[in-house]
């Protein structure tokens, strides 16, 4: 029989005190000065690729680490530094593994040293679906994405909105509708080359948090790139949309989503990121609460206090054994028959939301100042329950799941 265990192994164990190190050294003394420039901490990134942290090989090898395990760890670490930071980090790693998902390996091999670039010259990417009438309801996407025959070129226009990394990108990975009449199956993925002309970066917002990580809208106008940027190749693209007709006819609202599935692999590692926030502020409460005197002894030793770190620490572990659980199932291909990778990210999430609320009243008056982090990591721990599916959709796929009704 298979030996089962909840312990992470040596190799685990290394990476992760290597990440935890570059997390409490490097990432951590600078998460107030970034946050308080709203802009993308671009010596932190360079320090992540100097030491191997900020590159594809890192990435990939946490993300084929057999027991699932590698993304988890290495998010939580990261975002326990700082959330802002950590996403500036790995945000090009999203649009990563939108090319290792969908991309030929030609288009592996080009694209995504791109993305990197190397530790003297860092470069970022983007990956844009989201628009601004097209959030949680995807299908409603209008950027469109045309195909010109004759000089084998396609030609994108429309906004794209909230693109992590979004104009100040090297490569930008965008989501377009080549078939309108197929909704969200009509979709197809495109790399748009540095410095294509037709791209600009529109409105930077001002966030409440992860304010190191840049975050804007995108504007596609008549941009073209040669056909060999659509990610897969046209002749899958076509295969793909004939499938997807086919299905259509013949009332192929029931058919599962593969869509839904790669969802529910990606999400445990945002739960991770919360898992991290949470962890991170759950630790400074902790900290303040055995140290910190009233009426002559620690806070700590009032119930009223203890009982809420003892509730914060259980969700914590709790969030987290979701997502392994999740990251377990996704590399071993099973079924995610109740949702279970949306389920993580739900709770993980609210979780971070709400311990991070706790940090600050258990910290009174200095939890509420920037001189304490836990203000910030609960600016932070907001985009938790947003990005990535809101925790309503997250909520909407687990029942639709549960009740067997198709998510559409
Ligand atoms: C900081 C940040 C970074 C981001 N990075 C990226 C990125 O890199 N790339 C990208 O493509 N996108 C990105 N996003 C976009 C993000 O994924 C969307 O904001 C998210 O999907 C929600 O869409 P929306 O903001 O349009 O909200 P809406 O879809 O308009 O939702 C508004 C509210 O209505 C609720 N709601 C909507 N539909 C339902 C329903 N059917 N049932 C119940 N409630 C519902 C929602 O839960 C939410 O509470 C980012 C967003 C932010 C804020």
């Amino acid at each position: 029989m298979a030996e089962f265990t909840m312990e992470l192994n040596d190799e685990q164990k290394e990476v992760r005190d290597w990440l935890h190190g570059f997390a409490a050294d490097v990432i951590r003394p600078a998460a107030a000065e970034w946050d308080e420039r709203e802009e993308t901490p671009w010596p932190v990134i360079q320090e992540a690729a100097k030491v191997g942290i900020y590159s594809l090989d890192f990435y990939a090898q946490q993300y084929f680490d057999p027991t699932g395990l590698g993304i988890p760890m290495a998010m939580e670490e990261l975002f326990w530094g700082d959330a802002g930071i950590a996403l500036s980090i790995v945000g090009t790693g999203l649009a990563a593994v939108g090319v290792l998902a969908n991309g030929t390996e030609e288009q592996i091999g080009t694209w995504i040293p791109q993305m990197y670039g190397d530790a003297n010259d860092v470069k970022v990417a983007a990956f844009c679906s989201s628009e601004p009438d097209a959030g949680s309801d995807v299908a409603s996407m209008r950027t469109r994405a045309v195909y010109d025959e004759a000089k084998d070129e396609w030609v994108l226009n429309g906004t794209k909105t909230w693109a992590t990394n979004g104009g100040i990108a090297n490569v930008h990975v965008v989501v377009a509708v080549v078939d309108p009449e197929l909704g969200s199956k009509g979709h197809a993925s495109f790399i748009i080359p540095p410095g294509t002309e037709g791209l600009s970066q529109g409105q930077k917002f001002k966030k409440h948090g992860i304010r190191a990580s840049h975050t804007a809208e995108v504007v596609l106008d008549n941009v073209r790139v040669p056909g060999s940027c659509l990610l897969g190749g046209k002749e899958k693209l076509d295969e793909r949309l004939a499938r997807a007709r086919e299905k259509a006819r013949q009332g192929g609202e029931r058919v599962k989503n593969a869509a839904m599935a790669t969802f529910e692999a990606s999400r445990p590692a945002v739960g991770a990121m919360a898992v991290g926030t949470a962890r991170a502020a759950y630790e400074v409460a902790l900290d303040y609460a055995t140290t910190r005197e009233q009426f002559g002894r620690p806070i700590v030793d009032n119930q009223g206090v203890a009982f809420q770190l003892a509730d914060m620490r259980t969700s914590i572990d709790a969030a987290r054994l979701l997502v392994w659980r999740a990251s377990w199932m996704a590399v071993n291909g099973k079924p995610f028959t109740a949702a279970e990778g949306s389920m993580s990210k739900l709770f993980a999430s609210e979780t971070a939301k709400k311990v991070t609320a706790q940090a600050i009243q258990i910290l009174g008056g200095n939890g509420y100042t920037r001189e304490y982090p836990v203000e910030r990591m609960h600016r932070d721990a907001a985009i938790y329950t947003i990005f990535e599916g809101t925790s309503e959709i997250q909520r909407l796929v687990i029942a639709r799941t549960l009740a067997g009704v198709p998510i559409r």
